[in-house]
């Protein structure tokens, strides 16, 4: 099945070529899932695939390098440095299988300043090694590498391991999703899923229900976001992996969750 498009979206604002693939506001009565209708394709290498959006990369948006030395994640994984940094390597494509949205909280102008005020709330004040978050979708539809996907992020207290955290610049207690944000949100999200092994979809707050993350007005909309990836909305496709869970400073509003 290819996620094909979503009933009622025009021509996608980033992409004229993936016309019908964008993302309309979930509410919308109309929204579901396209399945491809079109013949089987003859061998495995004429198969549509959702293309890569385009991603903003780190350097252009000014990311400040990790530092290895942070007081919360300090130094590389080990069996005696259970909480340093953790590369996937070799795993990083089956190990990935709940997929995490979140919201900024913090809000400023401009999409920039708001996610470098995010890297620096998580690296200066919460004393990780990077900003947590894999990816983020600006207010204008950007989307922006977070630390590098092959690590494990830090956005959902305990449950980081195989966890892709994607965060929506924004304070959604307050502010509506843009539907530029939708749009990208959509096409970032079905091409994570045919790439990775996603089976479950969760908001944040699914997992640490202390958290008001990702706020009400996206939440409202969850489960018709799992729906149109053909993802299960919910926590129970996350098995622990090693280390063992603690609890920690939510990144995005800082409560403890
Ligand atoms: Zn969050």
């Amino acid at each position: 099945m290819l996620l094909a498009g979503i009933t009622g979206a025009g021509a996608c604002a980033m992409c004229g070529a993936l016309a019908g693939m964008s993302l309309l506001r979930p509410q919308n009565p109309e929204i579901r899932i396209i399945t491809d209708t079109a013949p089987p394709a003859s061998t495995p290498d004429t198969i549509a695939r959702i293309p890569e959006p385009p991603i903003i990369p780190r350097s252009q948006w000014g990311a400040r390098p990790p530092n290895h030395t942070a007081e919360n994640e300090n130094g590389f994984y080990s069996v005696d440095n259970p909480f340093g940094w953790f590369t996937y390597g070799d795993d990083v494509q089956r190990m990935y299988q709940t997929l995490i949205i979140h919201h900024s909280v913090i809000y400023d102008n401009d999409d920039v300043t708001t996610l470098k005020d995010a890297q620096d709330l998580h690296m200066d004040e919460r004393l990780w090694a990077d900003i947590g978050y894999h990816y983020l979708i600006g207010k204008n539809g950007g989307i922006y590498e977070g630390r590098d996907v092959r690590v494990r992020g830090v956005h959902v207290a305990g449950y980081n391991t195989g966890s892709m955290g994607v965060c929506l610049l924004g304070n959604f207690n307050v502010d509506q999703v843009s539907e530029l944000q939708w749009q990208s949100l959509g096409w970032l999200c079905a091409w994570l899923v045919e790439n990775f092994s996603f089976v479950r979809l969760a908001a944040h707050q699914d997992f640490n229900p202390q958290t008001e993350c990702p706020g009400t007005n996206l939440l409202a909309s969850m489960e018709q976001l799992a729906n149109a990836l053909g993802l299960a909305r919910g926590i129970d496709a996350y098995s622990p992996h090693t280390p063992t869970p603690i609890a920690m400073t939510c990144p995005c509003c800082g409560c403890i969750a």
